[in-house]
């Protein structure tokens, strides 16, 4: 993995995202719920940052959230994601963004399922990219 992701610059991104992606993750935007690609995604693979290709969640952590938004229990690795507190939109909230490039990802909240810990990443679709498993 590249280590100088997160140095690239503001034009770089604009120049390699889309406009959506951009959006969401660079300027900490939010897809309108139940739009994005990958919310009834119900395939076998791994979900991967759609902006740097760093492995961020497995389909066999996925689960029906009711958001609007791909849900899961778990990162693929503790490492692969960086969480911060995020106090915007008057909202106590724990940010979820990519720990290689710094990409915001979406939230995560603790009113996931009770059996896998209680954790539920709510994650934009435009911020994955999804390999199917073959
Ligand atoms: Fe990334």
């Amino acid at each position: 993995m590249n280590e100088d992701m997160k140095q690239k610059s503001d034009e770089y991104w604009k120049a390699t995202l889309t406009p959506e992606q951009y959006n969401v993750m660079r300027q900490k935007g939010t897809e309108p719920a139940f739009t994005g690609k990958y919310v009834d995604n119900h395939a076998d693979g791994i979900y991967r940052c759609a902006a740097c290709g760093q492995e961020l969640f497995a389909s066999t952590t996925k689960f029906e959230s009711h958001s609007g938004w791909p849900s899961f229990t778990d990162p693929i690795n503790r490492q692969h994601v960086e969480l911060q507190d995020d106090s915007s939109l008057g909202m106590q909230r724990t940010e979820v963004s990519c720990a290689n490039c710094g990409a915001h990802l979406g939230h995560v909240f603790d009113d996931g399922p009770v059996d896998t810990g209680g954790e539920r990443f709510c994650i934009n679709s435009v911020t994955l990219d999804f390999s199917p498993e073959k």
